[in-house]
């Protein structure tokens, strides 16, 4: 039996994708890490229906009714702020699983890069779900949570999102890379190579034609699925697709639709080459397929942007950097770099000189280390 605890502090993390890039609505398997970036939230049960909440970041605050969730307002009926609706969409989701909630009073603050591609909304979706569970004393598995929180974004919030960012807050584990199987569900923690350095570079670009782009992409992958089930009912996603039969059938296929699961096909391959050398601990082979990933997804997939494209071409000159990516859906956003312990202080630097020199623009360019996922602080 667990025992509820009335007030608290909850560490939620963000995340950083390595590898596995846009094939997680295709039944592939992506190997993310939750960072030490993170949201802390500070709860209080207050003894009533009402979930007080404040926005620290944005000196921003609103109550929230536990009986009207799902009319989306604060309780003196207006229409609940962009930001508020992660956090009530997490216990609307909840609640509609028939677990019951208590009022609490709560403020939460965060030093994930907003939009950047790290997840801050997956962070503060899984930090309030777990503290509804500390608040409340049931349990729920990490997967369950994960899956409620990304129902909550969908449905909720109304952003189609795959179960990868939530994944990865929940289930982070430090020093390590969690290989999350997005068909069968099923996970596995791998070390980091050794004596290496994440390094995080947020281009400053916030992400524009995301939504039409990510739809587009989405619609070509099923067509192309569509195409080749109508072939063979066994295909049902571009994971049963192998790269062989989909090069075959070429000549049958729009050209960017064909370009888009291609880059889908390979990287799945990819992330598959990936696990073998992560148990080898080859952190260079690892290296090399991150950059084979960004090429993709900038010539194949086509959601890199030159900001990008220079972030990486910065780091591939760099003696010491092994691997770097565009991370997250793309447009904008940030790279993630894998670079050698002794060279990462030199990395930062250079990235941010070079990149400002030749775009005119500040990245954030931070190291960051592999987290635990959401937890009570101390627990
Ligand atoms: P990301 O890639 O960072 O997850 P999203 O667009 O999915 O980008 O989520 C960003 C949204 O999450 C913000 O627009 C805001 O509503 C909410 N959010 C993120 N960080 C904070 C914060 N520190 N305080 C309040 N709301 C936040
Ligand atoms: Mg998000």
């Amino acid at each position: 039996m667990t025992v509820a605890t009335p007030e608290g502090t909850v560490i939620s993390p963000g995340r950083v994708n390595l590898l596995g890039e846009h094939v997680d609505y295709n039944d592939g398997v992506v190997l993310p890490a939750a960072i030490d970036r993170s949201v802390k939230i500070i709860f209080k049960k207050n003894d009533s229906r009402l979930v007080s909440l404040k926005a620290v970041d944005l000196q921003d605050q609103c109550v929230i009714h536990l009986s009207h969730l799902e009319k989306k307002t604060s309780q003196e009926g207006k229409p609940l702020p962009d930001w508020a609706l992660y956090p009530a969409g997490v216990m609307w989701s909840l609640q509609r699983h028939g677990l019951d909630l208590i009022g609490f009073d709560a403020q939460f603050s965060s030093n994930i890069p907003i939009g950047a591609g790290l997840s801050s909304s997956a962070a503060i979706e899984v930090g309030f779900a777990v503290v509804c569970m500390s608040l409340c004393g049931w349990q729920l598995e990490r997967l369950e949570l994960a899956k409620l929180c990304q129902q909550a974004e969908r449905e909720y919030v109304g952003v189609n999102c795959g179960l990868m960012d939530q994944f990865a807050c929940a289930c982070g584990v430090e020093d390590h890379v969690v290989m999350f199987d997005t068909r069968s569900l099923a996970s596995q923690t791998l070390p980091l190579p050794p004596a290496t350095t994440l390094v995080i570079a947020d281009s400053s670009l916030r992400r524009s034609l995301l939504t039409s782009a990510y739809n587009d992409r989405r619609r070509d992958c099923e067509s192309v699925v569509a195409y080749f089930n109508q072939l063979d009912p066994s295909i049902r996603s571009l994971r049963d697709l192998g790269e062989e039969r989909l090069l075959a059938h070429e000549h049958a296929l729009p050209p960017a639709a064909f370009r888009h699961a291609r880059h889908v096909v390979e990287e799945i391959s990819r992330v598959n080459q990936a696990i073998d050398l992560l148990k080898e601990k080859d952190a260079r082979g690892f290296g090399r397929l991150m950059f084979s990933s960004h090429d993709s997804l900038r010539d194949l997939f086509e959601v890199s942007r030159p900001e990008l494209d220079i972030l990486v071409d910065i780091a591939a000159g760099f003696d010491g950097c092994l691997g770097s990516r565009l991370t997250g859906a793309g447009f904008g956003g940030s790279t993630v770099s894998l670079v050698l312990d002794e060279k990462s202080d030199a990395f930062i630097h250079q990235l941010r000189d070079l990149y400002q020199k030749q775009t005119g623009l500040q990245a954030v360019v931070f190291s960051t280390r592999a987290s635990r996922g959401a937890h009570l602080n101390p627990d």
